[in-house]
């Protein structure tokens, strides 16, 4: 039970989001780690909390479906939106949507929920397709960075449904 209480969960439905245990957090940027929460390999998606901190990017990159995100701390901004997301806002990226997520100099960390169909398609200035991420890649970055961090590689588990 260690390692389920590291995670923050609760009960069997229940889970303190912002975990206590730094080792939850995934790396995936410089300046950036994502904290899973559900993984859906029925419906392909996943829900987790996105953390960057100062000065960190996340990659332009376009969802084949829907996005909705919950700003929990903090703020940021797409480059290719004249908003800024705070704290409490909800923000939704309709199917098609492009965007290049920053985090400014001013902000320390922020952190928002983000619920997410399909995939991240991560492309270059011209639109054209690099790289992608799914529910499945998703675990494995996971299951790698648990494997050698000391929660165990079948500590991802518990996250998928
Ligand atoms: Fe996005």
């Amino acid at each position: 039970m260690s390692s389920l209480s590291a995670a923050g969960k609760i009960g069997d439905l229940v889970t303190v989001a912002v975990p206590e245990d730094e080792r939850v957090w995934v790396p995936q940027a410089p300046n950036v780690w994502f904290r899973p929460l559900m993984f859906n390999t029925v419906q392909g998606g996943w829900c987790n909390l996105l953390r960057v901190t100062k000065s960190g990017v996340l990659s332009r990159h376009r969802h084949p479906g829907p996005v909705h995100g919950f700003v929990i701390k903090g703020s940021w901004r797409y480059l290719e939106h004249d908003w800024v997301a705070k704290a409490g806002m909800y923000v939704f990226e309709p199917p098609g949507e492009t965007h290049t997520l920053v985090v400014d100099a001013s902000t320390e960390e922020m952190i928002t929920f983000f619920n997410i169909s399909g995939a991240m398609i991560y492309v270059d200035d011209a639109g054209k397709v690099v790289a992608y991420e799914d529910v499945h890649t998703k675990i494995d970055m996971c299951r790698n960075h648990y494997a050698n961090n000391g929660l165990g590689s079948t500590y991802v588990d518990q996250f998928i449904r």
